[in-house]
């Protein structure tokens, strides 16, 4: 029966009894443990969070599937993910996403250091490259092209991974990009135009603004300090010598793997400065830019 001092219509009535049924059901959820049993109450959500991914890094095996389980689950490397070469291709998941996998070793990208401990990587089941017949005794590698089954695979999987953790496309990076000192997967076929046209990586170098650059560099190549500043304004972590010397030759092969594939040698010309220049986004002076020096990578432990 209804107080007549305290008159409540039947839909008001109903209303509180739904708040206070909330209220209970809220409490009850937010009252939890650890994983350890240790008692918590996540009823308060920070705003200030994110994904501890911040970066997607893409491997190739240079390994058959046979292998590359066998490497990947029974030796000290790992990914998150594996991607083979079936017909179809099939995802195996090594490692959960929350957990750190041992993929990328020394690596670095625009300051940070050691990615494993801040990304996801995906290794792709890929043999990639075959040894050509020798010339002056040097045989040269043959790059293989990936099926298009097995990227038709991939694409899904990092557009799951980066919406999930919300990477952001210019995280996006190969193996060789962030461990440029000895790493060059996925290589030169890997299709990373492919990517950029989807918008999961950033938007290619516009070719009209490069060839523009391209006339005024064929005039004068900027010297290996200008490159090298370029670099590592771009991400590379290079070092500033100076000198046209082998690691700043690797990052160069590496950079024009990704977006000059049909010369990857790690010569600096026009082209490559051209691409540097367009991808900076005209922050970089036409000769010399003033980026920051970058720290050295750890040297390899014995
Ligand atoms: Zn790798």
């Amino acid at each position: 029966m209804t107080d007549p001092t305290h008159p409540l219509t039947r839909r008001q009535a109903l209303a509180g009894a739904a708040g206070l049924a909330l209220l209970a059901g809220g409490c009850s959820t937010t009252v939890t443990t650890t994983e350890g049993g240790v008692p918590i109450d996540t009823r308060y959500s920070a705003k200030g969070q994110d994904s501890r991914a911040m970066f997607l890094v893409l491997h190739y095996t240079v390994a058959d599937l046979r292998q590359s389980i066998h490497i990947l689950t029974q030796q000290e490397v790992s990914a998150h993910y594996l991607l083979t070469d079936e017909t179809p291709p099939r995802i195996y998941r090594l490692v959960p996403e929350h957990r750190r996998a041992w993929h990328s070793g020394l690596s670095g990208w625009k300051g940070h250091r050691l990615l494993n401990a801040s990304s996801i990587g995906i290794e792709i089941v890929h043999p990639g490259f075959k040894l050509g017949p020798a010339v002056n005794g040097v045989r040269e590698r043959i790059y293989l092209p990936f099926p298009p089954a097995q990227i038709d695979a991939l694409i899904p999987l990092v557009q799951d991974i980066v919406q999930r953790h919300q990477i952001r496309p210019d995280r996006i990076l190969g193996h060789g990009e962030v461990t440029p000192a000895y790493k060059e997967d996925p290589g030169p076929t890997f299709p990373w135009r492919r990517l950029s046209a989807l918008g999961i990586t950033p938007p290619w170098p516009d070719a009209a603004r490069v060839a523009a650059q391209q006339l005024l560099f064929e005039l004068q190549l900027p010297d290996p300090a200008w490159f090298q500043a370029a670099l590592a304004q771009h991400g590379y972590a290079v070092e500033r010598t100076g000198l046209w010397d082998e690691q700043t030759r690797r990052v160069l092969m590496n950079f024009q793997m990704r977006y000059r594939p049909a010369d990857h040698r790690g010569q600096p010309d026009a082209e490559t400065g051209a691409l540097l220049q367009v991808l900076s986004g005209g922050a970089l002076p036409a000769t010399m830019a003033p980026a920051p020096a970058v720290p050295p990578l750890l040297p390899p432990p014995p």
